[in-house]
This record gives C-alpha cells, sequence and structure tokens, in this order.
C-alpha cells in the first residue's frame, strides 16, 4: 500500500470515494474569472475566493498541490539543498537593513504588535535567511550551503488576478545557496538550474530558460523559467532568436537595431518650427513630413523623486526596466502632468533636452548614434529640428534603454528576434553580496580573511503552476492535468450505482488498483452518467474507469485516458495492468 505510484506520494487512508470527499463542481461560467485556467479551478471544485487574490484550496486542490510540492522537495533534497521553515511575520528591521523596505512599497504588508514592533508579510525571504545565516556561519569550512522552504508568501499586489496564477497570498519554493567563491557558486547556481528543468519536466510541462532583469532582486543576473501560451495568461514576453539560442525577457532583451537611421551628413543648424496641435510623435512626424525615426521623445520620470529624462528615438519603446537600472533608483515613476509642466515651463507633450536644466539626461544608444533629429523645444506647440547630442545639449548617461521588437537583429548573432508570449513559473537570481553585506553574512575564508557570502535565490510558484499547466492542458470539456500533478490518477464510473453486478466490479478493481499504489477516484454518486462523464472531464483525471452492463457481461470495462478520444475494453482481471501501461503513454 505504500508503494508510489509515479504521482508521487501516495495517502492509503485518504479518502478516495466522491461521496466521501468534497468536489462541489459547478455547470456555470464563472463571472469573476477571465482566465480558462482559473474558469476551471473554480468549476472542478478546486478553490473558492475569499478576498480579492485570496483563495481556500479545496481538497482536490490540496492533493494537486501536494503533488507538486512533492516533486519540487524531492529535486531540491537531491541537489543537497536542505528544508526549512521560516516564519512568514518578520520583523521589518531586516528589511530595513536591506534597504528593501522602501523598495517594495505597498507591496510589503505591515503591521505593528502590541509593543508596537513593526512586522511585515513575507513576499520573499532574502532578509530572513541571510540573518539566519549570518549568525550561523563563521567560516568556509561551513559553504557551500543551500537552505530551502515551501512556505506561504504574501504580497499586496496592485492587481492579484488570474485565480492562483496572480494571487496576494500564495505558495512558493524559495530556495537560498551561500557560496564562499564565484567557483562555488557557479556550481551552485547550476545545480538549481538543473533541478528546475527536472522539476517542470516531472510535473509534465515543458519550460525555456531566459535571460531576465535582477530587478528589485538587486544582483547580477537571472533567468526565467517559462511556460509559453498563445493564451491571455501569457502575461511575460519574450524575444527569441530564429538562428541561435539566444531568449530574454524583453524586460531585459537586448538587440541589434535593424532600422538605417545612421547618417553621416554634416550637423546642421537648429531651427525652432511651429507645430500647431501635434503633440504625439505620429502627428509631428505627419505634420513635417518625416518618419518618426527622425524624432527624438523625451520623457520625464522621478528617480527616487529627482526628475531625469529619457530620451528614445521616435519609433522605440521606452524599456522602464532598462532605464530604471540606468539611473540605479530604488523608485522610479513617471512625472506628473503637474512636474512635467514645472520643469519644461510648457504643457505635456513638448519636452525636450535643449535648455532642461535640473533633468538628468539619459539618451538611448540610438538617439547617441543619430544626427540632426527633432525634439520637443520646450514650448507650446514648437519643436525643434537639427538637433545634435554634445552641440546642443550633454548627455548624463548614454546606453540602451528601449524594448527589443518583432524583426531586431540577434545580439548574439545575425538572427531575427521575434516575441512569443509566456508565463513566469520560476526563477533563479545571482545575488552576489548585497544581502549578505546588508545583513552582515561573512565568514573567514582559508586565508583567515573575512569576506562576505556569495548568494543566489531560487523561486517556484508551487500554486501558480498547476493552474498554468492548465492554460495548456485542457479542452472545451474540461482539465487534463499532467498524470504527475494530477489530484488522483484514475477515476473510477459505475454507471449504474444501483447495479450490484457494476458495483462489486467496481469494488474490486477500486481495491486492485489502490493495493498496487494507484490513486482512484470512485464516483460512487448515484447520479446519471451524464453528469458522471461531465464531471470526469471537467475535473481532468488522466485516466476514466467506466464500468457499464454491455461490456461488463464481457467481463470487460471501458479505459479511456482523459487526452485520447478513443477508448479500450479491458478483461476485468487485466485492468491493474491495462491502466499501468496507459499510465505510461500519457503525458
Ligand atoms: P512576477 O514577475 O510574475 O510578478 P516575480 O518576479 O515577482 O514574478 P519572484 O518574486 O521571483 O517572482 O517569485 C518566484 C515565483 O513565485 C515566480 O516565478 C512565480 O512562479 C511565483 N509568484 C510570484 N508572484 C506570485 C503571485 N502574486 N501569485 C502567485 N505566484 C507568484
Ligand atoms: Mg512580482
Amino acid at each position: 500500500m505504500s508503494e508510489p505510484h509515479p504521482g508521487g506520494g501516495f495517502r492509503p487512508t485518504k479518502n478516495m470515494k466522491w461521496t466521501k470527499t468534497y468536489i462541489p463542481t459547478l455547470r456555470e461560467k464563472q463571472a469573476d474569472a477571465e482566465l480558462i485556467s482559473h474558469q476551471l479551478l473554480l468549476r472542478g471544485g478546486y478553490i473558492r475566493r475569499l478576498a480579492s487574490g485570496v483563495y481556500i484550496y479545496l481538497p482536490l486542490m490540496q492533493r494537486v498541490i501536494e503533488k507538486f510540492a512533492q516533486i519540487v522537495r524531492e529535486e531540491m533534497d537531491a541537489a543537497g539543498a536542505l528544508e526549512i521553515t521560516m516564519p512568514v511575520l518578520c520583523p521589518a528591521d531586516i528589511w530595513q537593513k536591506s534597504g528593501r523596505y522602501d523598495v517594495a512599497g505597498k507591496d510589503l504588508m505591515t503591521m505593528h504588535d502590541r509593543h508596537e514592533k513593526e512586522f511585515v508579510m513575507c513576499g520573499t525571504h532574502e532578509e530572513t535567511v541571510t540573518s539566519l545565516v549570518a549568525g550561523e556561519v563563521k567560516s568556509y569550512r561551513q559553504l557551500p550551503l543551500n537552505l530551502y522552504q515551501i512556505q506561504v508568501k504574501f504580497r499586496d499586489e496592485i492587481r492579484p488576478r488570474f485565480g492562483l496564477m496572480r494571487g496576494r497570498e500564495f505558495l512558493m519554493k524559495d530556495a537560498y545557496t551561500f557560496d564562499a567563491n564565484q567557483e562555488s557558486f557557479k556550481n551552485s547556481y547550476q545545480k538549481m538550474v538543473e533541478a528546475y528543468y527536472t522539476i517542470f519536466k516531472r510535473a509534465g510541462l515543458e519550460v525555456v530558460k531566459v535571460e531576465a532583469d535582477t530587478g528589485a532582486m538587486g544582483g547580477e543576473a537571472a533567468h526565467e523559467f517559462m511556460l509559453l501560451v498563445d493564451t491571455q495568461a501569457g502575461d511575460q514576453t519574450i524575444m527569441f532568436c530564429d538562428k541561435c539560442d539566444y531568449a530574454a525577457n524583453i524586460e531585459k532583451a537586448e538587440f541589434k537595431d535593424s532600422a538605417e537611421n545612421k547618417t553621416d551628413s554634416d550637423e546642421l543648424s537648429m531651427e525652432t518650427v511651429d507645430t500647431p496641435g501635434a503633440a504625439t510623435i505620429e502627428d509631428v512626424s505627419a505634420f513635417l513630413k518625416v518618419k518618426p525615426q527622425k524624432l527624438v521623445k523625451t520623457l520625464l520620470y522621478m528617480a527616487d523623486d529627482k526628475p531625469v529624462a529619457a530620451l528614445v528615438r521616435g519609433d522605440r519603446e521606452l524599456n522602464e526596466f532598462k532605464f530604471k537600472n540606468a539611473t540605479g533608483a530604488a523608485v522610479l515613476r513617471m512625472a506628473s502632468a503637474a512636474e512635467v509642466e514645472e520643469l519644461t515651463k510648457a504643457p505635456v507633450g513638448f519636452a525636450g533636452p535643449v535648455g532642461l536644466s535640473n533633468v538628468k539626461l539619459y539618451v538611448d544608444s540610438l538617439v547617441s548614434d543619430a544626427k540632426n533629429f527633432i525634439v520637443g523645444a520646450n514650448a507650446n506647440e514648437k519643436h525643434i529640428k537639427n538637433v545634435n547630442l554634445g552641440r546642443d545639449f550633454e548627455a548624463s548617461h548614454i546606453s540602451d534603454i528601449t524594448s527589443a521588437t518583432n524583426g531586431d537583429c540577434c545580439p548574439n548573432c545575425e538572427g531575427k528576434l521575434s516575441t512569443k508570449r509566456g508565463i513566469e513559473l520560476g526563477n533563479t537570481f545571482m545575488l552576489g553580496t548585497k544581502y549578505s553585506e546588508a545583513l552582515g553574512a561573512k565568514f573567514l575564508n582559508s586565508d583567515g580573511k573575512e569576506q562576505p557570502i556569495l548568494m543566489g535565490s531560487y523561486g517556484i510558484g508551487i500554486t501558480r503552476t498547476p493552474q498554468a499547466a492548465l492554460e495548456r492542458y485542457c479542452d472545451d470539456k474540461g482539465i487534463i492535468w499532467p498524470k504527475n500533478i494530477a489530484p488522483y490518477l484514475v477515476q473510477l464510473i459505475p454507471l449504474k450505482m444501483d447495479s450490484p453486478e457494476q458495483v462489486k466490479a467496481a469494488d474490486k478493481i477500486y481495491e486492485d488498483l489502490r493495493k498496487a499504489g494507484i490513486e482512484v477516484l470512485y464516483d460512487d454518486r448515484n447520479d446519471r452518467p451524464g453528469v458522471k462523464f461531465n464531471d470526469a472531464d471537467l475535473i481532468g483525471l488522466p485516466i476514466r474507469i467506466t464500468i457499464g452492463d454491455k461490456s461488463l457481461k464481457d467481463n470487460k470495462v471501458e479505459l479511456k485516458a482523459r487526452s485520447e478520444a478513443d477508448m479500450e475494453l479491458v478483461d476485468l482481471d487485466k485492468v491493474l495492468e491495462a491502466v499501468q501501461r496507459l499510465a505510461e503513454k500519457v503525458n
């Protein structure tokens, strides 16, 4: 009874009869769920919403989560990571120390205890784990170390949506590595990357690893593990090269510009022109009869409340992630209309770099290559032609701050970039020493010298991942679970519970499969076959066994994979083997 089936943990004591568990399926479309995966979890009786972004996991979901968490545990353990549990509620002062208290802003839920000490509901645990290690690790002999947990996270997300995909309370596996030197760190990082591939593969999910922005996490480099989907759930845009293996989140993707904009003409004299009624790039380029790429947009932002401007070519989009990294600001926001008017002394839409004092100018590399471009004149309905960097204004900083787009050239080869959509299931961050320095996690190296520990952090969405899977694995009737994260492997359906023959056959199959360690959900309801079939398709267990009078007369039952249209007839005494065979075959 204790032998695990391919799905991982087996809990023989758990009831597996429909009437004794709780699976509140719903017929109607749920108004508050935009995504198919969210619909299916609600309608299949997997989850219920308690508040915005806060869900209760019902018995079926509980089993799915346990299955996936178990896979994650096994692979983390195999990679040498040690499981611990850190509190959700942590003292705010460590978040102050790391500097993330302010960066996290309103995402960070805070509260005071009865002694007026401030606490935070952790949305991630770098601070907590680093303070732990700071108190424990003294010598290089105690390294490397990899600690992980599967724990509740809380983030007061600005737009909780899509059910478990972007909740406020959710489950995450978070691992943290501690190493004495770069070589050892690289090895630790690589081990996590490999564990991730194995985890998602075991869960039946094909993922792609892409380069990612390090964002608020800080640190040197990062990767994300994406499930590619072409539904609205894919809230991440990924750039792929059609020739080499370059793949990066658009937040980070580099590119070579394909537009022909290089001009070696002489610098012409500046000229202020009237552009009545034209405030947008389209308006101005139409009015002046030039291509948008002749124009340069001046976008005003506040970087930690100091005014900055991004100068990007008219045909390209500012990439706020690259821009924020260039400014080094903890908090970057667009300037308000009032701030723009105060800084430029003109209405919104006419900002330009010439004479714009007190504003640091961040110039995109493509602008720095251009000559004789057109900018706003910091005056109502006026632009300036033939503006040149270095002659007419100075840049505080020049770097790539725009987004790659479809058709741009790959940064690594001559291939072309194109976009796909994905859902981020997990990520890996090279943190460097940001947290160990801030929180004093140091060790003595073999020469007796004190050094900060090199860190990495590694997340996987334990509740997001199973829902994301459904964006890929479903049809118009319901869910099609990958077998290793399905709540049960088999759904057993006697068509008539008032037929003693059918019940006898069902009971026998149920016991035989259970004895072999296979999880079976026995639909023992006294309902019409149609109801049972609809529910079976909806909740999506990988394998269905149907017992009806017709085939039972020949001592046979029907066996069907949820993912296939066809069924096969199987001898009553060969059901176990047939189920095992089919289980091997399905995803
Ligand atoms: P995102 O860009 O989607 O907001 P993130 O970069 O904030 O994700 P991390 O902080 O690194 O993500 O969290 C690690 C993992 O936790 C993510 O890869 C994702 O699977 C999961 N996760 C993050 N935020 C949520 C959320 N609000 N709801 C459910 N799962 C989440
Ligand atoms: Mg986030």
